[in-house]
C-alpha cells in the first residue's frame, strides 16, 4: 500500500504539482490528473493479483492514488454486470449488458467510488471538514462515508434538489447547505469557501483525486466480461469525467497486459434539458457552450461541465457519439429498464436506457457488438419523477369472489392463463 508512484500533472502543458489538493493548473488552468508511473505497478497488478483482492474496488488498489497507511475498509463497488437480454431484444441488441450502480454500497450510486478515493486523499492531506457541491448522489455518498470515518461534512445543493435526496444526506447527520441557485452557482461558491475554510472538498480541490475513483467501473466492466474489453460503452455524462475516466482504465489495463488492445468507442448519454457535452458532440466542437440545466435528471444538470471539453474531444476521438432525451422519454426509460431487466434506476439510468435504445435504432451501434450500458444510481432516490404514473387502485374485499370480479375488470388476461390451466371455472 502507498508504494504506487503517482502525482498530479497538467492535462495541456505537462507541469508537475506532487501530490497537494489541486485541481487545475496555475499557468494554463487545464485540469490537473493523476499520472502513475506505470512500470513500478507491473508485476503487482496482474489478473492474478486482482482476483486475490477483496470483492470490492480495493481489488484495483495498485492503481488508485490510496495515501501511504491508508487502510480502506469500505466495501465499495464491483457492481454487477448483466446481461440485459429482454431489453435487448427490445432495442434490437444481442450483446447489450447493464453495469448495475444503483446497488453500489454504501449510498446506491456511482459516487461511492469516487468519494471513497477522495476522502482517503482528504485525511492524509489533513483536512478536518470535508465538502461538495453536488447534484444530490454526491451528497449522499460524502455524507455517509464522512460519518464513518468521523470527519465533519458540508454539503452544498441546488434549493431544487429531490426530497430523498436531500434526506439521504441528512440522515448521517451532516451539514446541508440549500444554495437559492442551479449547480453552476454551488459549485463556484464552493470553489471559494475552500480557499477561505480550507475544507476538503472531493470535487473541487481534491478534484483529481476523487475522478481516479470513475476508473474502477472501468476495470470492473473488463474483469466481469472474462478480462475483455467491450466494443462500445454508453456513459451518463454530468460534469464528464466519468467517461473520460474509464477509457484511462481501459488503456492502463491494456498498458499492463492484463486486456488484449480494442478500439472500443465511447457513447454519452444526457437530458436534452442539460445536454452542453452532447450538443458539443452534435456540432464536432471541442469547446463546450454552457446551459442553464432543466430537466427532472437532477443529478446530470450540470451547465457548464468542468470535463466537458475534454469529454467532448475524446467521445469524437473514438469515433462515438452522443445524444440526449426528453424527460418523457427518461421516465419511458426508467419503467423499461425496470420491466425488462428488474432494475429500478433513477432519472440518470433513465437517460442511459433511453439513448442506447436510440443509438441501436439510429444504426450508431450493430446489434452483435458488446455494448455496456452504464446504470450509475437507485430508482428509489428519484421516485418523484414517476408520480401520476401508477394512480392508486379502489381496493378490493377480501373475498375470492370480489378478487374474481375485479382481476376480469382491470386484467383478463391474468384469468385466461389460469382457465387453460384449469384453475378456475
Ligand atoms: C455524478 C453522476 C454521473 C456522472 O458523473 P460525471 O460528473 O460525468 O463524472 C452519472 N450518473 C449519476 C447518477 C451521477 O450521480
Ligand atoms: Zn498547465
Amino acid at each position: 500500500m502507498g508504494s504506487t508512484v503517482y502525482e498530479l500533472r497538467c492535462n495541456e502543458c505537462g507541469k508537475s504539482f506532487g501530490n497537494r489538493p489541486l485541481s487545475a493548473c496555475d499557468e494554463c488552468l487545464a485540469p490537473l490528473e493523476v499520472q502513475y508511473d506505470l512500470e513500478s505497478v507491473r508485476g503487482r497488478f496482474t489478473r492474478e493479483t486482482v482476483a486475490a483482492g477483496p470483492m470490492n474496488i480495493w481489488r484495483y488498489k495498485e492503481l488508485l492514488p490510496i495515501p501511504e497507511g491508508f487502510l480502506p475498509d469500505l466495501p465499495v463497488g464491483f457492481t454487477p454486470l448483466l446481461r440485459a437480454k429482454n431489453l435487448g431484444k427490445k432495442v434490437g441488441a444481442d450483446n447489450l449488458y447493464i453495469k448495475n450502480d444503483a446497488v453500489c454500497f454504501p449510498t446506491l450510486s456511482f459516487k461511492d467510488r469516487v468519494v471513497s478515493v477522495a476522502l482517503a486523499n482528504a485525511q492524509a492531506f489533513g483536512f478536518k471538514t470535508v465538502g461538495c457541491s453536488s447534484t444530490g448522489n454526491l451528497a449522499n455518498s460524502v455524507a455517509a462515508q464522512a460519518a464513518r470515518l468521523g470527519i465533519r461534512a458540508c454539503i452544498l445543493v441546488p434549493s431544487d434538489l429531490e426530497p430523498a435526496k436531500i434526506l439521504n444526506t441528512l440522515v448521517y447527520g451532516a451539514r446541508l447547505v440549500r444554495i437559492d441557485g442551479n449547480y453552476d452557482h454551488v459549485n463556484r461558491l464552493c470553489t471559494l469557501i475552500a480557499d477561505e475554510y480550507n475544507w476538503g472538498f472531493v470535487n473541487v480541490n481534491l478534484r483529481p483525486y476523487y475522478a481516479e475513483g470513475s476508473k474502477t467501473i472501468g476495470y470492473e466492466i473488463a474483469e466481469q466480461l472474462g478480462w475483455k474489453l467491450p466494443d462500445n460503452v454508453v456513459v451518463p455524462m454530468a460534469g464528464g469525467s466519468m467517461i473520460r475516466k474509464i477509457r484511462k482504465a481501459f488503456r492502463e489495463l491494456v498498458a499492463l497486459g492484463l486486456v488484449e488492445h480494442k478500439d472500443v468507442r465511447f457513447f454519452g448519454a444526457q437530458a436534452t434539458g442539460c445536454s452542453p457535452i452532447s450538443h458539443s458532440v452534435k456540432q464536432g466542437w471541442d469547446y463546450i457552450e454552457p446551459q442553464r440545466p432543466n430537466t427532472i435528471a437532477r443529478s446530470l444538470a450540470i451547465g457548464n461541465p468542468a470535463d466537458g471539453p475534454l469529454a467532448s474531444k475524446m467521445i469524437q476521438e473514438t469515433g462515438g457519439w452522443a445524444e440526449d432525451v426528453s424527460d418523457v422519454e427518461i421516465v419511458s426509460g426508467i419503467q423499461e429498464l425496470a420491466e425488462c431487466e428488474g432494475v429500478f434506476t433513477e432519472t440518470a439510468g433513465g437517460v442511459t436506457t433511453a439513448v442506447t435504445a436510440r443509438l441501436y435504432s439510429q444504426g450508431r451501434i450493430s446489434r452483435d457488438q458488446v455494448t455496456v450500458s452504464i446504470i450509475s444510481g437507485n430508482g428509489l432516490k428519484t421516485t418523484d419523477a414517476l408520480e401520476g404514473q401508477y394512480p392508486a387502485e379502489r381496493a378490493v374485499k377480501p373475498k375470492l369472489a370480489a378478487f374474481d370480479e375485479y382481476i376480469r375488470e382491470v386484467d383478463a388476461s391474468l384469468v385466461s392463463e389460469l382457465e387453460l390451466a384449469g384453475g378456475v371455472q
